[in-house]
């Protein structure tokens, strides 16, 4: 149907690195951050003759994982060898899953603003990671330019649980609020933790396009090892433009794996469809089926804890869709109870929580007390630094308020005013972001002494007149 509008299509597959005490068939332990090559043993290094043992553990967690996403659990899961050569998988295969994953079909409920969307789980299956290959010395920590290049076999054998989508996602946002979410489904399961920045949580992403109401799916482009929730979003949204301009130029789109590229926001060919993988998977013949036993999976159901989703949809109600989903996703929604709970109003509980660090438990009443005396940036910003050492008392820091009165104020920001012509200009010329700016001058001309509300509202006034 020409002419009809285009719609993205993403599935995600997730990969995360199981919080398991040792390694997913020896018993190296896993460290992360220690110094090269200490965690090696003659299975994870491959030496020939050493067998694994599966690590039951991470069994476990992938099957608590795979009954918080409502997953069929097997009843006989086997493990398959995935074969490639690569200089970080000293086996010259990947032990994984295949044919038979321990957790099928399943879906996951994203709370959106005008309800809720189901995105289908494919699958959930349990394999081991490859070591690290480290490229030292250079600028780029690539190849081209290092001194040498090193393999770190500590996170080689790492247990690691993929998660499959099915394709459901229809945006960006969408499949970035889905990975968000899915990541602190995660890390309150306590099966990992989950953190992009220490590569513990990657994702591939497979994009397509296709016309409203078409049937099947258009050839997709596939971005490998994604440890970014912005570049993800960013890519997803670089793949919909560029394929979107190939179908409509009449241009072969090819299904291959795509590197998102920064600097020019585009994609470009990482690998070509002549080097398209082929693993030839086979059941690994050195380990038995896993048949998890009923009471085991039973007893893992009823450690499933209540999901993430439900706080959303609970905190919409008193704070609107969007704070509450920021909350609850980046894990803050019970500093924001805490405080709550002595008295803060719910808003200013969440706001205090998204901005603040952690805090022992047994703060958040003397904390509730000092954000209500509107006391001085300085003072909060120490008050929250020793809540989260040890106990406070809210009386050290209530003397010092912070002023709102206006004839104090008013000197300060005339003189900001006066000092800041551009941005006064930009901000009188409809952009009102630049006000955050100018906020900030008067704190810093006060030493953080001014209400930050105060200070907002006299600058408007002034900016007006
Ligand atoms: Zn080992």
């Amino acid at each position: 149907m020409p002419g009809s509008e285009w719609q993205l299509v993403v599935g995600l597959e997730v990969h995360a690195h199981l919080k398991t005490r040792t390694k997913m068939f020896c018993r190296c332990a896993l460290e992360y951050g220690a110094a090269e090559n200490t965690h090696t043993c003659p299975v994870c290094l491959a030496h020939p003759g050493a067998l694994p043992v599966p690590n039951g553990r991470a069994i476990e967690m992938t099957i608590l994982l795979g009954l918080a996403l409502d997953c069929e659990i097997a009843e006989r899961a086997v493990f398959a060898r995935k074969n490639y050569f690569y200089p970080d998988l000293p086996k010259g295969y990947q032990i994984s899953q295949y044919e038979a994953p321990l957790c099928g079909r399943g879906r996951f409920l994203l709370p959106t603003e005008d309800g809720e969307r189901e995105i289908g789980i494919v699958r959930a299956h349990l394999e081991e990671d490859a070591a690290k290959t480290v490229h030292a010395g250079g600028a780029t920590g690539r190849s081209v330019g290092a001194d040498y290049s090193l393999v770190d076999f500590n996170r080689g054998g790492t247990p690691l649980l993929e998660i499959v989508s099915a394709p459901d996602l229809r945006s960006a946002e969408e499949a970035v609020s889905f990975l968000r979410l899915l990541r602190q489904t995660i890390v309150e399961l306590g099966v990992s933790d989950a953190d992009m920045e220490k590569g513990t949580l990657r994702a591939d992403v497979n994009v397509s396009v296709r016309r409203a109401g078409e049937e099947g799916l258009r050839p997709r482009w596939e971005i490998k090892n994604m440890n970014s929730f912005r570049f993800i979003g960013r890519a997803i949204e670089a793949a919909f433009r560029q394929q979107v301009e190939a179908h409509e130029a009449g241009e072969d789109v090819e299904q291959s794996t795509y590197d998102y590229e920064p600097d020019t926001d585009r994609l470009a060919v990482h690998r070509s469809k002549e080097e398209a993988d082929d693993y030839r998977y086979f059941p690994e013949p050195d380990l038995v089926p896993v048949e998890p036993p009923a009471e085991l999976v039973e007893q893992l159901r009823r450690d499933v804890p209540a999901p993430p989703a439900e706080r959303i949809r609970r905190l919409a109600a008193e704070l609107g869709f969007a704070p509450a989903a920021e909350l609850v996703t980046t894990g803050n929604d019970g500093k924001a109870d805490l405080l709550a709970r002595e008295g803060l109003d719910p808003k200013t509980a969440a706001a205090i929580a998204m901005n603040r660090g952690d805090f022992l438990p047994e703060n958040a009443g003397a904390l509730a007390r000092i954000v209500e005396a509107n006391v001085t940036r300085e003072a909060l910003d120490e008050a929250f630094a020793s809540a989260a050492k040890g106990p406070i008392a809210a009386e050290d820091y209530l003397s010092r308020v912070a002023v709102a009165d206006a004839d104090a104020l008013a000197p300060v920001i005339d003189s900001v005013i006066a000092a800041h012509p551009e941005q006064v200009e930009t901000y009188r010329g409809g952009k009102e972001g630049v006000l955050g700016f100018l906020v900030g001058q008067v704190m810093r001309e006060t030493q953080g002494k001014a209400d930050p509300k105060a200070v907002n509202q006299l600058l408007r006034e002034k900016l007006r007149g």
